[in-house]
């Protein structure tokens, strides 16, 4: 297939063009197009559900037992593993990341697949314990229709969290990938057709969250949405939610606190603390975005960190020693440089970064170096809002009592960090901070086998860990009669 040619996309089992624009996809590093393709229309999202609606009723996806649902899953994982690299490369080129975080996130793609497949065959139904003359159940059924609405931060990895529980549950998945990101989205349709899912069970919509992602979160064949963005996307989808009394997952913005103790180890809190901002070039949810550091550390260690942090190797994301690549677009490298110019107006200081560097492959991508505002307060908008990219505000604290309510004071809570050598005072710290996740000495580490998402602002519900199978199931309580009387209220007696 050359450039120029239109991609098709996935509707209901039917590799077919887009009815919608066409538009490419392009590499932020260089901003020429990786691939064009037609955006899904609105005819698209109604065939893609009904075709979803249909497999899921017709197919015997639903009523195939546990473990022949994971085999599919477990193949499914297998064959990411077999294609990792060529979607690792096509990751970079989508989004922009460094090749080292792509094939970190295709690697945790295939590894979401291989433990909803095993979660998926031995999840247990349970007997609950009788008061009365019946046997009582708890069983899980599967939902239906499964909306997966991912942001173009994390592509494959993102959708593999919705998609693999989703589909272990027994229910058929529409996709409505970012715009710019929508390349992994359909390689892992394809992945799922060539792993024996039956036909129909999942589409891909790429396009316009607000017409495509809308329109699916609205339709009444829907039954369940799993949503990661920003938090006012996810509000939006939160009130067309309520009107359908559907359940949905919300996985949304932050603005997390790193809190460097005067006890850290600061080796481990330097090298922490910039993996936690500068890694994937701060466009993480859970980016520590805030940092506290005790006072008394507050300049040894924030020259430590900028000389550190300005040392990291800002380039070409094809080159397996850079560390942070472009910005995903021009329209957001200007909103990261418009809050640096807005922190400088709330009268902050540039401790390192802050300008466009150039030269070379830097005048054709969405570079930006990693950058550190101090001289702020805890309640000025760039330390409030979400920025979404490699900007740092750091802020020295006085006492813990000060710290927790600063660092608490935020309407994000999604995730937080402490650098401590003493654990039971990073223990006390950590069941104070209001967070879905928090990191003691070290950050940004995850498991698939541990539940996250995040409190307030930050999101509604939980992704991940064994029961999030349970959340695209509903529950369902089954009572056995085993009365050898029939029931003593309506005066009936036996035999007559
Ligand atoms: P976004 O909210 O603009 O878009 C996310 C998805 O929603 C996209 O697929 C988009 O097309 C779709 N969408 C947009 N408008 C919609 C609407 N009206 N109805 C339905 N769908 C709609 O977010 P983004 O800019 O793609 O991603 C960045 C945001 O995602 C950041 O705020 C980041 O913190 C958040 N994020 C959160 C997590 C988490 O797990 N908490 C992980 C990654 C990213």
């Amino acid at each position: 297939m050359t450039l120029e040619q239109t991609l098709p996309i996935c509707i209901a089992g039917t590799w077919r063009l887009g009815a919608g624009e066409r538009y490419a996809s392009c590499y932020p590093a260089t901003g020429e197009p990786v691939a064009w393709l037609n955006a899904a229309s609105l005819d698209d999202v109604e065939a893609a559900v009904q075709g979803a609606h249909q497999a899921y009723v017709h197919s015997g996806w639903a009523q195939r037992k546990p473990h022949e649902r994971a085999a599919v899953l477990y193949r499914i994982a297998e064959l990411i593993r077999q294609r990792a690299e060529e979607l690792a490369q096509l990751q970079r080129q989508d989004n922009g990341k460094p090749i080292n975080e792509t094939r970190a996130l295709v690697a945790s793609a295939a590894g979401t697949f291989q433990f909803f497949a095993a979660a998926c065959e031995t999840l247990e139904e349970t007997i609950t314990p009788s008061r009365g003359d019946f046997l009582s159940m708890s069983v899980y059924e599967p939902m239906g229709v499964v909306a997966a609405i991912t942001p173009w931060n994390s592509p494959i990895a993102s959708e593999a969290q919705k998609v693999a529980p989703a589909l272990a549950g027994g229910n058929a998945v529409v996709i409505k990938p970012a715009e710019i990101t929508p390349l992994l989205a359909l390689q892992l349709a394809q992945i799922c057709e060539d792993a024996g899912l039956p036909k129909g069970l999942i589409s891909v919509l790429p396009g316009k969250g607000s017409l495509l992602g809308d329109a699916l979160t609205r339709h009444p064949l829907v039954k369940r949405v799993s949503f990661t963005g920003g938090t006012r996307t996810g509000k939006h989808i939160a009130h067309i939610a309520a009107d359908k009394m559907m359940p949905v997952s919300l996985e949304l913005g932050g603005k997390s606190p790193t809190i460097v103790l005067d006890d850290a180890d600061l080796d481990h809190a330097v090298a922490g603390v910039l993996y936690g901002i500068f890694s994937s070039s701060g466009e993480a949810c859970i980016a520590g975005s805030r940092l506290f550091v005790a006072r008394a550390l507050y300049e040894p260690f924030m020259t430590r960190l900028s000389a550190a942090a300005a040392q990291l190797r800002l380039g070409d994301p094809a080159d397996e020693r850079t560390q942070m690549g472009p910005l995903i677009s021009a329209a957001h490298r200007e909103s990261v440089e418009r809050y640096v110019a807005l922190g400088l107006a709330e009268g902050g200081r540039l401790r390192l970064g802050g300008e466009r560097p150039s030269g070379g492959v830097f005048d054709q991508g969405y570079f930006y170096p990693p950058t550190i505002l101090e001289g702020l307060g805890n309640h000025q908008q760039v330390c409030q809002e979400e920025i979404f990219g490699p900007v740092l505000v750091a802020l020295p604290f006085d006492s813990e009592e000060q710290l927790i309510e600063q660092a608490n004071d935020s309407l994000y809570a999604l995730a937080a960090g402490i650098w401590s050598r003493d654990y039971k005072r990073a223990w006390a710290l950590g069941r104070k901070l209001q967070a879905g996740t928090v990191w003691i000495n070290t950050y940004k580490q995850f498991s698939i086998s541990t539940p996250f998402g995040g409190w307030r602002d930050s999101g509604l519900g939980r992704e991940k860990g064994r029961l999030g199978i349970l959340q695209y199931m509903e529950q369902k309580s089954l009572y056995w009669g085993m009365n050898q009387q029939p029931l003593a209220w309506a005066g009936v007696e036996a035999g007559q």
